[in-house]
């Protein structure tokens, strides 16, 4: 499943794309959205912003589309006119004189004007982006700290969106390591220094991982994002050498040092 920096990765390309050409082409599979259709031809698309794993495409005329795309949505883009060999079930194009947009197999599907944008229940749901370049080490330190989560255990808290959007399984593990922590600590037992090293691990990790992945030149060129934990089981720790283990922690796969994890 794809995690935050993967999901603004997507959202890039699909900006890359469109944004700033009008919209020869505006079709929805769901009978719900497509009296909206006309209203969007002849828009340009302003912004894709991500909310952790949901995608909001913002149109010039106010209106916004909503996806999450779960566990099976896709976009694809692709040159206007072509044709995609899939089975999936196309639900959405959106298209301009050179490029098309293509969203396969998601369910979660919605347009929204201003209001019902910040009446989302899934988007008030929803804590800051780990990716949003305005979050600071001070703020994901309070959010730690506050009576809503200091008293859960990292193993579910780091991947409850509520608390940071974002974030999701290889994130967690990796995050956990880079803080030098164990999975079954809360906020409110750690140490000035111990929670430091996290919250500072809780925006590095994703935003280096956003940087670095699936970027070859900047591979070559700068220090690559490597996993020290994930599906790394079996081998050695990179900063003190004892062997990784795996387990299972809140129903997902964990990943984790002994050696150097306390
Ligand atoms: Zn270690």
């Amino acid at each position: 499943m794809p995690e935050g920096p993967e999901i603004r990765r997507a959202a890039d390309q699909l900006a890359e794309a469109m944004v700033g050409k009008p919209l020869t082409d505006v079709w929805f599979a769901f009978p719900q959205l497509k009296t909206y259709e006309p209203a969007l031809m002849d828009t340009t698309i302003n912004a894709f912003e991500t909310r952790g794993k949901a995608l909001l495409t913002h149109f010039s005329n106010g209106l916004t589309l909503y996806s999450h795309n779960q566990l099976y949505g896709v976009w694809r883009v692709v040159p206007t006119g072509t044709q995609l060999n899939t089975t999936r079930q196309l639900r959405v194009r959106l298209a301009t004189a050179d490029k098309t947009i293509l969203l396969y197999s998601a369910s979660d599907i919605e347009l929204l004007n201003a209001d019902t944008l910040a009446a989302h229940p899934f988007l008030q749901r929803v804590g800051p982006d780990v990716l949003d370049a305005s979050l600071t080490v001070e703020e994901v330190r309070e959010r730690l700290l506050s009576p809503r989560f200091r008293r859960r255990q990292f193993s579910g808290l780091l991947l409850d969106q509520a608390f940071l959007a974002g974030l999701g399984n290889y994130l967690r593990v990796e995050i956990l390591w880079h803080a030098g922590l164990l999975a079954s600590h809360r906020a409110q037992d750690l140490s000035e220094q111990q929670l430091t090293a996290l919250s500072e691990a809780m925006l590095a990790v994703p935003r280096l991982s956003y940087q670095m992945r699936g970027s070859m030149k900047k591979y070559h060129e700068e220090a690559a994002f490597r996993f020290e934990v994930f599906h790394r089981q079996g081998k050695q720790c990179r900063r003190c050498g004892a062997v990784i283990e795996k387990g299972v922690l809140s129903s997902r796969p964990f990943y984790w040092c002994p050696g150097c994890q306390l």
